[in-house]
């Protein structure tokens, strides 16, 4: 298909921040192709179906796509999807994401190695292996945005992992020895001891941040461009009903990096973290 306006992928965007933005987003069509995906296809069409009730003009504008970020098939199957319907895509928000209930809130909760595959798993292994299987279609000014949380700042991680986390030689092989770390700790039962974070989300967003600083946008090239975000604690399935932000407050952000930031590498910004539309320190983070 040939097109002059953005081809903007969202995953996990049946429901929560995701589907927030995305009828933020097809307020932007014709100027933006956007392309909603979910695990469970019904839920997605369902949500393409409530959309175009909203907003009748995003019809032509608005595509479905099965998407399983944890299932290789998947994305390989989206892969050839994208790249057969569009031959490119220009923005790709990396929204999908776990969590174990109780991970956050119950100060009992003690993490499993099956919570720490679970989440880590989701939120930056696959997270990842998405976003490599797509960056041979992404346009020469494309831009990667992944949804974080204030919860990633390095300095929360506990000791033993900010060392690693603010190493001055950071490299790729450090966010796999970050999380074999974590995942042994967990494992011996002895991690809250040994001055570990209790939950595993948190460590997966911070391993996020970590390699959209240090590795993924350190591999990009011409124009194009990665960042990560905070939505801050809004009321989703996984933010709970007592958030102070809706879901729609957690999507201006994600609207932000992709609507009126320019298509155009600059280097004060790319591979940054950021909330409430301005860049945040990765260690200190932000209370959000
Ligand atoms: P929700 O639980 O409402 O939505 C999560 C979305 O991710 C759902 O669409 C879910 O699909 C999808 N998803 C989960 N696993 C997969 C998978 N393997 N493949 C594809 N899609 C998947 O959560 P939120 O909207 O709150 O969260 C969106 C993002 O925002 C997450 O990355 C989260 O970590 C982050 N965030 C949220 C905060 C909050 O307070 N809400 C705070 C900080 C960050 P399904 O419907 O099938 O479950």
């Amino acid at each position: 298909m040939e097109t002059s306006s953005k081809i903007v992928i969202v995953t996990g965007s049946n429901k929560g921040i995701g589907y927030a933005l995305m009828q933020r987003l097809v307020k932007h069509a014709p100027r933006l192709t956007l392309v909603l995906t979910s695990r469970d296809e019904s839920l997605g069409k369902e949500a393409v179906n409530n959309l175009i009730k909203e907003e009748p003009k995003c019809k032509d504008s608005l595509h479905y796509h099965p998407l399983d970020i944890t299932n290789k098939v998947s994305r390989d199957k989206f892969k050839e999807w994208v790249q057969q319907t569009f031959g490119k895509f220009d923005v790709l928000v990396n929204n999908a994401g776990a969590l174990v209930s109780g991970e956050l809130y119950n100060p009992e909760y003690i993490a499993t190695t099956d919570d720490v595959e679970k989440v880590i798993g989701t939120n930056y292994h696959s997270t990842r292996a998405l976003t490599e299987t797509l960056l041979p279609l992404l346009a020469s000014d494309g831009k990667i945005i992944s949804v974080s949380s204030a919860l990633a700042a390095w300095n929360r991680q506990g000791e033993p992992l900010l060392k690693i986390f603010t190493k001055p030689d950071f490299e790729d092989k450090n966010l796999e020895e970050i999380y074999t770390l974590f995942k042994e700790a967990v494992a011996a039962k002895d991690y809250k001891e040994k001055g570990f974070v209790k939950s595993p989300y948190m460590v997966s967003k911070a391993l996020l941040n970590a390699w959209t600083y240090y590795v993924l946008q350190r591999s990009l090239s011409g124009d194009q461009q990665a960042f990560t975000m905070t939505p801050g604690h809004c009321r989703t399935d996984m933010g709970g009903d007592k958030a102070l932000r809706s879901a729609d407050d957690g999507a201006d952000t994600i609207e932000y990096l992709i609507v009126d930031v320019p298509f155009k590498f600059d280097k004060e910004i790319s591979g940054k973290f950021f909330a409430e539309r301005k860049v945040v320190d990765f260690v200190e983070g932000i209370n959000l």
